[in-house]
């Protein structure tokens, strides 16, 4: 217990007679990357309400580094750092001048050249924020949500709709900044990323967890592994071929297919999330 910087127990909110999210419980360890994985409306940014005390629950109670988030709701602010796409960016100012801004409103000391380095923006920091690209603002509010120095970082979707380089030094920042020990619950609808780089991924659906495990677990229990052959046929032709890899006679099946086929490539292939979710709900995440 002493090493969860989360402790979500039976968490319920409602809007009226909707139940946004239904009896959650789970636990986040110091350091961790949570993935919290479900498709737009499955009860996401309610959960994240709550944890970063927005709203109240109506049942159950969220533990942040050991307080009660709704009873300690501002020492536990002093430790959280929320990047959430609603929290804008002041577009006439400066990168500097936006952290600058955030620092003193939070009451603490930051470097805005410390910050702006963590998230390689360090040569733009004298640049207005409505010259950005989407990326480069996804960054920035990265970093502000760092001007705390937090334990526990709360991202919302941080790579939507960036270029896969942009994408990928998000994703090494998010891996480096929870190395350091600082908690991070990710929450996203791609299964790529929660994949990549989440530790345990929680599977959300109509309010209620209904899965959460490590990728490679999930993929082991729900998933089948299989092996897929090209095989090039007289005419020309590419012929795909799917064996299950964990049959008792995939092993007569594939020299079978070596002998009497032109093979041309063989790999093995395991289950996505996005696979594993569609098998557990009956939906996809987008
Ligand atoms: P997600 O973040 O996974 O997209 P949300 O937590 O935003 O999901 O929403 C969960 C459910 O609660 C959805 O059915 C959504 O329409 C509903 N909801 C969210 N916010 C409100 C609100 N302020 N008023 C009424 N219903 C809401």
């Amino acid at each position: 217990m002493a090493n969860n910087s989360i402790v979500a127990q039976d968490l319920v909110y409602s809007y009226g007679d909707l139940k946004a999210v239904d009896h959650i419980s789970f636990e986040v360890g110091e350091g961790e990357v949570l993935g919290y994985l479900g498709p737009n409306g499955a009860g996401k940014s309610t959960t994240v309400k709550m944890l970063t005390g927005q709203i109240r629950p109506k049942e159950g109670r969220a533990t942040l580094l050991g307080m009660d988030i709704a009873k300690e709701t501002n020492k536990v602010q002093e430790h959280i750092g929320v990047a959430f796409e609603t929290t804008n960016l002041y577009e006439q100012m400066t990168a500097v001048e936006n952290l600058t801004l955030f620092a003193r409103l939070f009451g603490v000391k930051a470097d805005p050249m410390e910050l702006l380095e963590k998230v390689n923006l360090q040569t733009r920091g004298k640049e207005r924020v409505s010259n950005f690209s989407k990326g480069m603002k996804q960054r920035l509010m990265i970093a502000r949500a760092m001007v705390n120095n937090p334990r526990i970082l709360f991202l919302d979707e941080p790579t939507e709709g960036l270029d896969p380089v942009s994408s990928e030094s998000i994703r090494n920042l998010i891996l480096e900044t929870s190395a350091k020990g600082t908690t991070v619950f990710l929450t996203t609808h791609d299964m790529y990323e929660a994949d990549k780089i989440s530790n345990r991924v929680a599977f959300i659906n109509q309010g209620k967890i209904v899965a959460l495990d490590t990728p490679s677990r999930l993929k082991r229990q729900y998933g089948q592994r299989v092996i897929k052959m090209e095989i090039e046929k007289e005419d020309g032709q590419i012929d795909i071929r799917e064996i299950p890899l964990d049959d008792n006679g995939s092993a007569d099946m594939v020299k079978q297919l070596l002998e009497t086929e032109n093979v041309v490539t063989m790999h093995t292939e395991e289950a996505t999330l996005e696979d594993i979710f569609i098998e557990i709900t009956g939906r996809g995440l987008v």
